[in-house]
């Protein structure tokens, strides 16, 4: 079973201590980072290990390698001597691990962690992106027989995260420590055992003082407990929300929570992926069940689907799929999620006969319109880019527009209930409003997609002029009911997805 690392970024070995006791119970080792510690500290690194009480890695990261030490290779040296000087036989009382980059070569030291016990990590950082032949660059790190390699990348998109996970396979069996760093590097990070990592590193990054030793290491709780770290095996179940950039999703801890509270064996992660094809093989290699796909891929990932549910072509746009015989299924659960949600919302059974107008036409809208043409509602459809109105509003007859002042007045006719469904006005664009023209009369039913923030700019107008709003939260958590049925086969009862607390 990977171990998790807690990496301690610390200026004292107390405050290290005091890190290390808060999360003790959800770590296996813990890694000094010895280049971080005030300088006088630095002469009493040999005392760590005993009062640690767990595994330690003694690590004196350079500055090229992404640490801070930059006092040349003689002193640093001479603090990894430190360390093991007076080791005893006792191995409590011993580094467990000792981080040696590849291009350190001190006979002496290396023989000196072998007397104490001290396991050679034989590390290879690339900060800034990839490595050509990651398995053979693992295979190369191996000089002596109990070293274990350790290779850390920098995957700059979907597709490096895919070649580490295929030198993964390469190196299969081989005792080894891999991991990328980063946003494209987090799912290597939680899916240390399935890629046969030694071990996976986290960071008290919420600790007033601590700084996450590298880009995109979790904090322990979050491993263990949200991902679940040590339960995750081959049979484990994964599933994923994709999308660029997916710089927002709660469907992670929609599902993480849900998982947990039915114990089921099964996880959530997020991937962003930068290219859809290339997300999609690594969804064959890491063996995803099923995933969520959202903002930009609804309507590409039809291409990818070998199986679609009945009304997905009419649709256009596909939010979940899940592996099904030799192919993809496609479904779409943004349309019930969307009409229960706002059918609640207003008190009512159907749209029938209600004059709405949508704004968007991408993979949401596509959804909403399908859902309103079911129920028979009177809509006008309004885009930035009028042309993509124009063709999705000739699908159902409907009337269209673009987001100017001609289409502000069609709104006039249409304007009963108004769904935003762009991405104007997500978490980190909070300042753009789609249609700052429209001016609310304040009898209108608004609801905006979105659901962080919680009120965009184009809802707290409409609230402001006195209109009913519901943000996208709603729909999220319903469509999320519908995507766990297809996800696991059954129902999920209200009671637990009401505990789902954000
Ligand atoms: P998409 O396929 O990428 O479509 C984006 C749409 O937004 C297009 O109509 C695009 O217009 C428009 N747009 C983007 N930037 C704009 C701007 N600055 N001004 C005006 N229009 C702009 O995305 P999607 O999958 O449809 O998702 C749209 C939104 O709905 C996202 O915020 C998503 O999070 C939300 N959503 C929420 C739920 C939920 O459960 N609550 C479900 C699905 C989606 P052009 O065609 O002119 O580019």
């Amino acid at each position: 079973m990977a171990k998790i690392c807690l990496c301690l970024t610390g200026k004292t070995l107390a405050r290290n201590l005091e890190v290390l006791e808060k999360y003790r119970k959800y770590i296996d080792v813990a890694e000094l980072r010895v280049d971080l510690l005030d300088p006088d500290e630095r002469f009493l690194i040999r005392r760590f290990p005993e009062m640690a009480g767990i595994p330690v890695i003694l690590t004196i990261r350079r500055d090229v390698d992404g640490g801070v030490f930059n006092s040349g290779e003689g002193s640093r040296v001479h603090l990894f001597s430190r360390g093991l000087a007076f080791a005893e036989a006792d191995r409590r009382k011993n580094f467990a691990y000792m981080d040696l980059e590849e291009d350190l070569n001190v006979p002496s030291l290396e023989e000196a962690a072998r007397t104490f016990s001290t396991r050679i990590i034989r590390s290879f950082h690339n900060i800034r992106g990839m490595e050509s032949d990651i398995a053979g660059k693992i295979k190369s790190l191996v000089r002596a027989g109990d070293e274990l390699p350790k290779v850390a990348l920098a995957p700059q998109s979907i597709g490096d995260v895919l070649s580490i996970f295929q030198a993964a396979g390469e190196t299969a069996g081989m005792d080894k420590i891999l991991l990328g760093m980063g946003p494209f590097g987090l799912c290597t990070r939680i899916l240390a055992e399935r890629l046969g990592s030694y071990m996976t590193y986290t960071s008290a990054a919420g600790e007033w003082d601590s700084l996450p030793a590298a880009p995109g290491q979790l904090d322990p709780v979050q491993m263990a407990e949200f991902y679940r770290f040590r339960t995750i095996t081959d049979a484990t179940k994964i599933f994923a929300v994709t999308g660029y950039p997916l710089k927002v999703s709660d469907s992670p801890k929609i599902f993480n929570t849900v998982f947990a509270l039915e114990n089921a064996d099964a996880v959530y992660l997020p991937i962003p992926s930068d290219n859809l094809a290339a997300f999609m093989s690594l969804a064959d290699i890491i063996g995803l069940s099923g995933v969520s796909v959202t903002v930009p891929y609804k309507e590409e990932v039809l291409h990818h689907c070998a199986h679609k549910a009945a009304e997905l072509e009419d649709i256009g746009a596909c939010n979940t799929i899940v592996r099904f015989l030799h192919g993809w299924l496609g479904v779409n659960t943004d349309t019930k999620g969307f009409s229960e949600s706002l059918l609640a919302f207003i008190k009512e059974r159907s749209f029938k006969g209600k004059k709405i107008t949508v704004i968007g036409a991408g993979g949401a809208a596509r959804a909403v319109l399908w859902e309103l043409h079911r129920q028979k509602a009177r809509v006008l459809v309004l885009n930035r880019n009028p042309s993509r109105a124009r063709d999705l509003a000739a699908l159902y007859r409907f009337k269209w527009g673009g987001l100017d002042s001609q289409g502000s007045e069609l709104m006039e006719k249409y304007s009963q209930i108004i769904v935003q469904a762009t991405s104007a006005g997500m978490e980190g664009h909070e300042t753009r409003d789609p249609l700052e023209l429209y001016k609310f009369r304040g009898n209108e039913v608004v609801m905006d997609l979105i659901y962080r923030p919680e009120m965009t700019q184009f809802l707290s107008r409409a609230a402001a002029a006195g209109c009913r709003v519901i943000n996208g939260r709603n729909m999220l958590l319903r469509q999320a009911q519908y995507q766990y049925k297809e996800f696991m086969g059954k129902e999920l009862p209200d009671q637990i997805l009401d505990r789902v607390v954000f």
